[in-house]
């Protein structure tokens, strides 16, 4: 199931271009108490509310998907859990381009660990990237992005993928820079998630998925998860052998070769294959 946010904040399946409208299934959600849970509670509840959304599809009002706004449709991570150099490609342009690695020595995903990007910087594809600082560099990167589905902590490899609910795209949008990465790609509209949530069962093996994106019409990014150094278990075992893991976590699986600006006025296109694509505008001005 294609699993949507839209509108102000409906919720959505999404099927053959349109969106059934099954927002009643989130009273499928237990009220909640402060203090609130660590997590997402629509993904803490994904099977209640999916077995409510089915029951409703065949009566619920359809919108056509190019009329709606779409929003992310994990509205509350505690975390998105970035992969840094997690594509030996992309580690090769970093180490032949300053513009990316700033004097840093480039090392390995086993030497710098994963890193986090604040949940304030999250956006969904109706809502556009607003850039900051014109003098510098601002970057495009594709990543797989995956949705954890309930608590994990200590998860071996062998287990990790049934902690996983779905799959959508992420775009890591980076200042470049000398400042710590969290600081960096970290500001308002710089993580994009979109279009929607696949559920787990349309992806059988997420190291076998084709992936790109496109500037203006253009190919900048086009590679395959299978070339992942990290592979999405051992991104699984590895994060959660420091911290535990909250349903609705992101893990943005790291980018392949072909990162490069964008400016104001531009449209980025990215696809993951069995997820989807989508469209998102750089709105004209700086914030
Ligand atoms: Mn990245």
């Amino acid at each position: 199931m294609k699993i949507c946010r839209f509108d102000n904040d409906r919720l959505g399946l999404v099927e053959g271009g349109e969106v059934f409208d099954v927002s009643e299934a989130l009273g499928a959600i237990p009220a909640q108490k402060w203090p609130y849970r660590h997590g997402d509670a629509l993904i803490a509840n994904l099977p209640a509310v999916l077995e409510r959304a089915r029951s409703l599809a065949a009566r619920a009002p359809r919108r056509k998907l190019s009329e709606v706004k779409l929003l992310p449709p994990v509205a509350n991570p505690s975390k998105i859990v970035n992969a840094p150099i997690n594509y030996q490609a992309h580690i090769d342009e970093a180490k032949r381009d300053q513009g990316i690695a700033h004097g840093r020595e480039i090392k390995t995903i086993a030497d710098w660990g994963l890193f986090l990007k604040s949940p304030s910087s999250l956006v969904g594809a109706s809502q556009g990237i607003r850039l900051r600082f014109p003098e510098r560099r601002n970057d495009h990167e594709v990543e797989l992005a995956v949705v954890i589905g309930r608590e994990a902590n200590r998860v071996s490899r062998a287990q990790a993928l049934d902690y996983v609910c779905g799959y959508s795209i992420g775009l890591d949008m980076t200042l470049r820079g000398p400042e710590l990465p969290s600081f960096r790609k970290s500001i308002d509209t710089y993580s994009v998630l979109a279009p929607w949530l696949v559920t787990r069962d349309e992806v059988p093996d997420p190291g076998k998925l084709e992936l790109w994106l496109t500037v203006n019409g253009e190919q900048r990014q086009r590679s395959s998860t299978s070339r992942m150094v990290y592979d999405v278990p051992r991104l699984i075992e590895y994060a959660t052998s420091f911290y535990t893991l909250h349903p609705g976590d992101l893990i943005f699986s790291g980018t392949p070769e072909g990162v490069g600006p964008v400016k104001p006025g531009d449209e980025i296109r990215a696809g993951i294959e069995r997820v989807g694509e989508f469209a998102i505008r750089v709105a004209p001005d700086y914030a």
